[in-house]
């Protein structure tokens, strides 16, 4: 059994058998053979390991007679390895004797050649490990006969163990056969880990390198609140978890009967608490779990996962789907919020060395005002079907918020001209999730509708840690006391101007934060829609009054680690049942 740790970002227990993905997304399949498949299967490998060498000849042609033999060096050796008798009769002999699948003992052979090379020290000798995972890749494309797994097409139940994934693969899994997911690297504020939890799936990221260790079809366990995967589980340890799975089970039945009920503190203040969408299809899920409505919709989602851009028809389908499913309730369109970790291609090294503060998201849109603009109509257009509010992502000065309302006011004319009915009233607020923001609110009030405090990016900006990167998972965190003030500066000069304020990063689905954030003077959170109950339940066991006092003290405190604790044991104080 092993058992390892990576970052938390999905809460639950998953148990089941492993869809193995490798750096380039091939499926590494089941470890053991059924004993008559042995000299089939041993076909199979001689045909891949012809296939692979004949590809390599073609390169080493190709070079030697653009660049001289001497650059055509590294095929020879390439070839040189491929046809290696004792490589080859060291898999043959895994094969026949363990049943290993041919693509399990091509990995383990290369993967123990290459970590002799990786333990020695040099350039060289890291150089010569990068060829035998090269070698080792070319191999098992011939094997397995195709690139990217489609995850889409994954029709049984797994739990999906991956180098990394983007956000749009990972929105591409379906619930109902992905029942876990873990990469090795990512962050805690990346898109991904967003993206599964909006999915209700446990989670981990940032494990570092495991792949190797398992193979399709192993046992595994992940636990997304722990942020541990177990490897090859002894029963013990299976047991145990199931018997949490079942707890869960009955907590989650529990909370359902909440519903209905209002989101009021215990002194009767009401807390709206809306959801947090990627996908139309999330509607159903807000709704069941009780949300009062959309605080977030991650609209740029519809131009990831395509090539081309959306027209305005498939945007206005989308909004026009959500708005109506919604009813009366409210619906925040984010407009698009695109770049950093949420792009269709990677951008050109040269030019964009800190996407994160580079064109990304309303920078970007602005840039390119056409595609800004065809959003823009569309939000309109849907905007006479229901109750939408449109939100301006990751504005940084006043000027970039008035140039956006400019596109808007364009769009509005467009549809003025053209004679298509909207809402000429639309509230047209701003996200608070650069420091600038929240130094320059006395301004923004002057100008905006209402707020919403974008957590997951203020944290990033404000300490200058990178919310996708695991090695530096440690400092990003929402209780470090910077983070804090900053939200309690905005939000008590919103409250002071009477212009709303809400928040919808991750911070406000985990009820660590919640009596921290009604305390500071928030009353609108929006989350992830499956966190909806249980934050509904802390709203419903806690005064206003006793929240202020947590406030009060988490301001005097100097240190994420003291913050998170005392905001731990208090909540434990109300739910005994929370771990401190
Ligand atoms: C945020 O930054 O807190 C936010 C809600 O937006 P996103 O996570 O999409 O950047
Ligand atoms: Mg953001």
């Amino acid at each position: 059994m092993e058992r390892l740790q990576g970052i938390a970002v999905s809460p639950g227990i998953a148990i089941g058998e492993a869809l193995v993905l490798d750096n380039e997304g091939f499926r590494i399949p089941r470890r053991f053979l059924p004993r008559d498949a042995v000299e089939e299967e041993l076909e199979r490998l001689d045909r891949a390991l012809s296939a692979a060498v004949a590809e390599v000849e073609h390169n080493r042609k190709q070079v030697a007679e653009q660049l001289g033999d001497e650059y055509a060096a590294i095929f020879s050796a390439h070839i040189q390895m491929l046809r290696d008798p004792r490589l080859h009769d060291e898999i043959v002999e895994m094969i026949r004797s363990r049943h290993y699948s041919p693509e399990y003992a091509v990995s383990r052979a290369l993967r123990r050649y290459a970590k002799v090379f990786q333990s020695l020290e040099g350039q060289y000798m890291a150089e010569r490990a990068n060829d035998i995972f090269d070698i080792e890749k070319r191999i098992l494309r011939n094997l397995l006969g195709r690139r990217r797994e489609e995850l889409s097409q994954v029709t049984s139940p797994v739990l999906v163990l991956a180098h990394n994934l983007t956000p749009s693969e990972t929105a591409n899994l379906d619930p109902r056969f992905a029942l876990g997911m873990v990469t090795e690297i990512g962050g805690p504020g990346s898109h991904t880990a967003i993206v599964a939890e909006g999915l209700g799936i446990p989670a981990i990221v940032g494990v570092g390198p495991f792949l190797t260790d398992v193979s399709g079809g192993d046992t595994v366990i992940i636990d997304g609140d722990q942020g541990q995967i177990v490897l090859h589980p002894d029963e013990e340890t299976l047991a145990r978890y199931r018997h949490e799975v079942e707890e869960q089970r009955s907590l989650a039945a529990k909370l359902e009967s909440l519903r209905e009920l209002p989101a009021k503190t215990m002194d009767g203040t009401p807390i709206q608490l809306l959801g947090n969408i990627e996908f139309p299809y999330e509607v159903k899920q807000c709704d069941e779990r009780g949300a009062a409505g959309i605080g977030l919709y991650r609209t740029e989602f519809i131009y990831l996962g395509r090539d081309d851009d959306p027209s305005e028809e498939t945007h206005f389908e989308s909004y026009s789907s959500v708005v109506q499913a919604m009813a009366s309730k409210p619906v925040v369109m984010r407009t698009l919020d695109l770049g950093a970790d949420k792009m269709r291609s990677l951008p050109d090294p040269e030019d964009e060395r800190n996407p994160f503060l580079g064109l990304r998201s309303i920078r970007l849109a602005l840039r390119n005002r056409d595609l800004f603009r065809i959003q823009l109509r569309a939000i309109l257009r849907a905007s006479v079907l229901g109750e939408i509010r449109i939100m301006f992502p990751l504005i940084s000065t006043i000027l970039e918020f008035r140039q956006a309302r400019m596109v808007l006011s364009d769009a509005m004319e467009d549809l003025d001209e053209a004679g298509i009915p909207y809402d000429k009233d639309i509230k047209v607020g701003m996200m608070v999730e650069v420091p600038s923001a929240v130094m320059m609110m006395d301004r923004f009030v002057e100008e905006v509708d209402f707020f919403s405090i974008g957590t997951n990016d203020l944290i990033q900006y404000c300490l200058a840690v990178d919310r996708s990167n695991k090695d530096v998972a440690n400092l990003y965190t929402a209780a470090d006391p910077s983070v804090i003030r900053m939200i309690d500066m905005a939000v008590t000069c919103a409250n002071n101007h009477d212009v709303p304020i809400g928040t919808c990063g991750q911070m406000c689905g985990d009820p660590t934060y919640t009596m921290l954030l009604l305390g500071l003077g928030l009353r609108s959170l929006s989350v992830t829609p499956a966190a909806v109950p249980e934050i509904k339940r802390v709203c419903r066991s806690v005064s206003i009054s006793q929240c202020r006092e947590v406030a009060q003290k988490v301001l005097e405190l100097d240190s994420a680690r003291e913050i998170k604790t005392f905001l731990k044991e208090e909540l434990s104080k109300v739910f005994p049942e929370f771990p401190t």
